[in-house]
């Protein structure tokens, strides 16, 4: 199998939110999911280094250290995907502002492309499906393009950790079933790319994670 699809990985911002583009050499177009603050200072000189253009911006969830760079990233027709569930945070960032920087700017960003559980994105022909895996915040979703191997998971799980669930919005016991009934049902061997620290996988948490066990 041809895997025409290349990955990035940054982690920007104050709290070290980590962002991703995707990308196809041929196509010249990348997708970059999650928008941390000050990711423009990443972004730009990354597609212009290799004459990408961005074509669309995928939001995991609403929280500011997420999408605060998105309206910097985006030009007006630039697709911008995200959950309903989260449509007040992206809409009023500034609820969040408790819990961001003080003093930071929180620019609010329009969702122009309102994605479901089980809906498919189609990405350089690789198809992408979309879970809803809320008990971080009410409206995470995850991304799985099964023919890569690769799961883009926002703040539901990381390695060895799982996402805050004591945020306004979170749930502990969701957030376990999001867990349970969407991440652990994945194939072993997919690779995990969470919203902090390093990627890791399925197997890998199915058999080591301490604040999930599969059932
Ligand atoms: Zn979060």
């Amino acid at each position: 199998m041809r895997i025409s699809l290349q990955i990035e990985k940054a982690e920007l911002g104050p709290i070290g939110t980590n962002a991703y583009l995707l990308w196809h050499e041929a196509e010249k177009e990348a997708v970059l999911i999650d928008a941390p603050p000050d990711c423009e200072k990443w972004v730009f000189p990354f597609l212009e280094e290799r004459s990408l253009s961005l074509k669309e911006l995928w939001l995991t969830h609403g929280h500011w250290d997420h999408m605060g760079g998105a309206s910097k990233v985006i030009k007006n027709e630039t697709p911008v995907v995200g959950h309903r569930a989260d449509q007040m945070l992206f809409e009023q960032p500034e609820l969040m502002s408790t819990f961001a920087i003080p003093g930071m700017e929180l620019e609010p960003i329009k969702i122009t492309k309102w994605i479901e559980h089980g809906d498919s994105l189609n990405l350089f022909g690789h198809k992408v499906e979309v879970f809803h895996c809320p008990g971080h915040c009410p409206g995470n979703v995850i991304f799985w393009i099964e023919d890569c191997g690769v799961c883009f998971v926002g703040d539901v799980i990381f390695e060895g950790s799982v996402g805050r669930a004591d945020l306004p919005g979170g749930d502990f016991s969701v957030l376990e079933q999001s867990i349970r009934n969407q991440v652990y049902q994945l194939p072993e061997e997919t690779i995990i790319y969470p919203g902090h620290g390093p990627n890791t996988s399925v197997r890998r948490e199915k058999a080591g994670n301490p604040f999930v066990r599969p059932l």
